[in-house]
C-alpha cells in the first residue's frame, strides 16, 4: 500500500496487526498486490483455483462443483492468502470455501428470510424502518462469503442495479421526505470505481432531508487494498458519512486492514462493525472480545452482532441464541463499554432487527427495581416519589 498509517499510532500497538501472509503469491511484486484492481481481477473462483492455495478437503471439492448454480466462488488473493492451508476449520477458510451443508436447505431457511423484496417500494430500495432505507446498488462482492445473507442475489448478474434502476432508488429517496438516512450496499458498492460511487454519493447528498449517508461494505476486510486515500479523501466529501464493515475474527485484523481503517478514520470517516455470530469462527466469548479489542484499536466502533439468518443452506453455520448471550454477558462490565456491540436478531420475516439482552432486571416492585450485575450481585435502585400534582 504506498503509505501506511499516520504517525501517531505507537510501534506497540501497529505490532499486533501483522501483515497478511501472501500464500501462493509471494512473488507478486507490490504494485500488484497493493492494487484492488489486480486482486478482482484474480479472484479464486473454482476449485483448481482453491487448490493453489490450500490443501482442498473432500467436502470442500465436492461442494465447490456441486455449488456452481448455487453460489458463485469469489475470494481475492489477500483473504485467500489468510486460510490455513490445512484446516478446513480455520475461520476465515470457513468464510470463503463451500461446504456441502450448504447445499441442503432445511424446512425453515428461506432464500429471502428477511423479506426484503417484499418490503420495496421500487426495486432495489428496501424501506422498513420510518426513517431509512436500504439501497441495493450491486450485486458484486470482492468476496462471497458463505453465510451472506442476501445469496439470492449477490454473486447473481441479473441483480445488478442497471443504471435505470438506481435512478428510480434515487427519484424514490427524494420524493419521500421521512427518509433522512441512506445505507449504500449491495453486494458491495466499493466494488464500483471511485468515479462511480462518487456520482451515486452526489446525487443522494443533493436531497436535502437526506442527513446522513451509510455505506455497508467488507474491502477493509476482504480487500483492504480497496481503500485507499483517494478513496477516503473523495468519501470524506460527503459528510456526515459512515462506513460499516464485516470483520468476523481476529485474523482479519491485519496491517492491511489496519492501514485501510485508518484512512478512513484519519479522513474523519466514523467506521462501525457488524459481525455475524457463526459457529467454527466466532462463536466464542474469548473470540469476539479478542476481536473487538483489535477493532476499537482500528478505531472501528463494534456495532452489530447479528444472529446468523435462515438462509438457505446457513444451517452448519448458525448457533444457538444461548450463545450470543452468553458473549454478550462476557463482555458487558467485563470490558469496555466501547467493545459492547448490541447482539441483534434479524427477525424473520421482516420484522427488522430486534435487541438481545442477558437479563440483567431482576425484579420490578413498586417503587423500586432490583437489578445485578455483571458479577452477578443484587443492587436495589429506589424509583423517585410519584408526582404527588
Ligand atoms: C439493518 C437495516 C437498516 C439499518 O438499521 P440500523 O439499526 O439503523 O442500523 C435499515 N433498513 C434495513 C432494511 C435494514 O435491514
Ligand atoms: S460482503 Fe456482504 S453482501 Fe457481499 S457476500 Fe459478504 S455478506 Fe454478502
Amino acid at each position: 500500500m504506498e503509505d501506511g498509517p499516520k504517525p501517531g499510532v505507537p510501534d506497540h500497538i501497529l505490532a499486533r496487526f501483522p501483515a497478511a501472509p501472501r500464500g501462493p503469491w509471494a512473488d507478486v511484486p507490490e504494485a500488484q498486490w497493493s492494487d484492488w484492481h489486480w486482486h478482482m481481477q484474480h479472484r479464486v473462483r473454482d476449485l483448481e483455483g482453491l487448490s493453489t492455495v490450500i490443501r482442498v478437503s473432500e467436502d470442500e471439492a465436492r461442494a465447490a462443483i456441486a455449488s456452481k448454480d448455487v453460489f458463485d466462488i469469489g475470494i481475492t488473493p489477500y483473504y485467500a492468502a489468510l486460510m490455513d492451508r490445512d484446516d478446513p476449520g480455520c475461520p476465515v477458510r470457513i468464510q470463503a470455501t463451500p461446504r456441502m451443508a450448504e447445499l441442503t436447505p432445511t424446512p425453515w431457511e428461506m432464500a429471502d428470510p428477511l423479506a426484503e423484496e417484499r418490503d420495496m417500494p421500487v426495486q432495489g430500495v428496501t424501506h422498513r424502518y420510518p426513517d431509512r432505507v436500504l439501497f441495493y446498488v450491486t450485486q458484486n462482492c470482492a468476496m462471497f462469503c458463505r453465510h451472506c445473507t442476501r445469496k439470492r442475489k449477490v454473486a447473481d448478474p441479473s441483480t445488478a442495479a442497471n443504471d435505470a434502476q438506481i435512478d428510480e432508488g434515487i427519484a424514490y429517496v427524494a420524493r419521500t421526505p421521512q427518509v433522512r438516512d441512506v445505507i449504500v450496499s449491495g453486494g458491495d458498492p466499493l466494488t464500483w470505481s471511485d468515479g462511480r460511487l462518487e456520482h451515486l454519493l452526489e446525487r443522494l447528498r443533493a436531497i436535502p432531508h437526506v442527513e446522513i449517508l451509510r455505506i455497508g461494505t467488507r474491502t477493509p476486510v476482504t480487500l483492504p487494498q480497496r481503500i485507499t486515500t483517494e478513496t477516503a479523501r473523495m468519501l470524506a466529501r460527503f459528510q456526515p458519512l459512515f462506513v460499516n464493515t464485516h470483520f468476523n475474527h481476529p485474523k482479519e485484523c491485519t496491517r492491511e486492514a489496519f492501514t485501510a481503517c485508518a484512512r478512513l478514520a484519519d479522513a474523519g470517516i466514523p467506521i462501525g462493525n457488524q459481525m455475524v455470530l457463526l459457529k467454527g469462527v466466532n462463536d466464542d466469548p474469548a473470540t469476539v472480545l479478542r476481536l473487538n479489542h483489535l477493532l476499537l484499536m482500528m478505531r472501528v466502533k463494534p456495532y452489530y452482532i447479528f444472529q446468523c439468518d435462515l438462509n438457505e443452506g446457513n444451517s452448519h453455520l448458525r448457533t444457538s441464541v444461548d450463545k450470543g448471550l452468553e458473549i454478550l454477558e462476557a463482555l458487558r462490565g467485563w470490558t469496555s463499554g466501547m467493545a459492547v456491540p448490541y447482539y441483534v436478531i434479524d427477525a424473520p420475516g421482516g420484522g427488522g432487527k430486534v435487541p438481545v439482552l442477558p437479563q440483567y432486571v431482576i425484579a420490578r416492585e413498586p417503587g423500586r427495581t432490583i437489578v445485578r450485575n455483571f458479577r452477578g450481585t443484587r443492587h436495589v435502585y429506589t424509583e423517585p416519589e410519584p408526582d404527588k400534582g
